[in-house]
C-alpha cells in the first residue's frame, strides 16, 4: 500500500512543507486538510473520498475549502469529512463563515466515535490525545496493513497500545530533542519522544511530520540521536511517497 505525503508541515506553510495533509489514495481516504490539500485531486482514483481530521486547527483545516468541487455537482454526496461532534460548529460557522469563505460547505460531516469502517472496508479506530483544544490520532487498517496518524500531541499521550505493531506510524515532531519542556507546554512532540513511542509500541517504519517550519530544510532537524532510539525513522517530505 501506498501513502502519499502532500503536506508535511504545521503551522504555516514553507519552501518544503505544506500543512497537514496524507492520502491513501487506493483506500480514498485522505488525513487532514491543511493546506497541502490543494494537492489532493490529482490523486483521486475512487468514487468517493473520506477526510479524517484530527482537530480544528487552521493548518489542518483551511484545505478544506479547496475541495469545494471535487467531484464537481456530486462532490456534497462523495466528499465525507470525519470530525469530532465539538468541533463541527467551528467548521461550519467559523471556516466557512460568509466572510471567509463565499460558498456552504460542499461535503457531508460525520461525527467521530471511537470505532467504524468506511465503506470501503477501511477499519478506523480513534484515541484521544494531547493538545490545546484536543486531538484525536487514527489507527487504520485493511487487507493486513495498518497505518497510524498521530498529530499536534505530547509524546506522553496514552495512546502506545492503540498503535502498537502498525506497519507505518506517521507521528508529529515539532521540536528537536533538547525543545522536550517546550514540546510539553505546547502540546507537541520531539522528535526523541517519537522515536520512544514508534519504538515501544513496535511499529515497523515512523515517518515524522509536523515539524516547525520555521526550520525550512529537508531533514529540520537531524535524527542521529533518535535513530538510536528506533532505527527506522524518517523525515516526511511534500511529495514523497511512503510504501507499507
Ligand atoms: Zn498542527
Ligand atoms: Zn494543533
Amino acid at each position: 500500500m501506498e501513502l502519499l505525503i502532500l503536506g508535511a508541515g504545521g503551522f504555516h506553510p514553507n519552501e518544503h512543507r505544506h500543512t497537514a495533509c496524507s492520502m491513501i489514495a487506493d483506500w480514498g481516504v485522505v488525513l487532514d486538510a491543511g493546506s497541502g490539500a490543494f494537492r489532493v485531486r490529482q490523486h483521486v482514483r475512487t468514487d468517493s473520498l473520506d477526510v479524517l481530521l484530527s482537530h480544528t486547527h487552521l493548518d489542518h483545516v483551511v484545505g478544506l475549502t479547496f475541495l469545494f468541487d471535487l467531484f464537481g455537482d456530486e462532490t456534497a454526496e462523495r466528499l465525507t469529512v470525519h470530525a469530532a461532534e465539538s468541533k463541527h460548529a467551528v467548521l461550519t460557522e467559523s471556516l466557512y463563515h460568509r466572510e471567509l469563505f463565499p460558498l456552504a460547505p460542499t461535503f457531508r460531516l460525520s461525527v467521530l466515535t471511537g470505532e467504524f469502517t468506511l465503506h470501503s472496508g477501511v477499519k478506523v479506530k480513534t484515541f484521544p490525545l494531547d493538545h490545546p483544544g484536543g486531538s484525536v490520532g487514527f489507527r487504520l487498517e485493511r487487507d493486513g496493513k495498518s497505518l497510524a496518524y498521530v498529530t499536534d500531541t505530547t509524546a506522553a499521550a496514552e495512546y502506545t497500545e492503540a498503535i502498537r505493531g502498525v506497519d507505518l506510524l506517521l507521528h508529529e515532531a515539532y521540536f528537536p530533542a533538547e525543545r522536550a519542556e517546550l514540546a510539553n507546554v505546547t502540546g507537541h512532540s520531539t522528535v526523541q519522544r517519537a522515536a520512544e513511542v514508534a519504538a515501544a509500541a513496535q511499529v515497523g517504519r515512523l515517518v515524522c511530520i509536523h515539524p516547525d517550519p520555521r526550520c525550512d530544510a529537508a531533514e529540520p532537524f537531524a535524527l542521529n540521536e533518535a535513530r538510536r532510539v528506533f532505527e527506522h525513522i524518517e523525515w516526511g517530505i511534500d511529495g514523497v511517497r511512503v510504501e507499507f
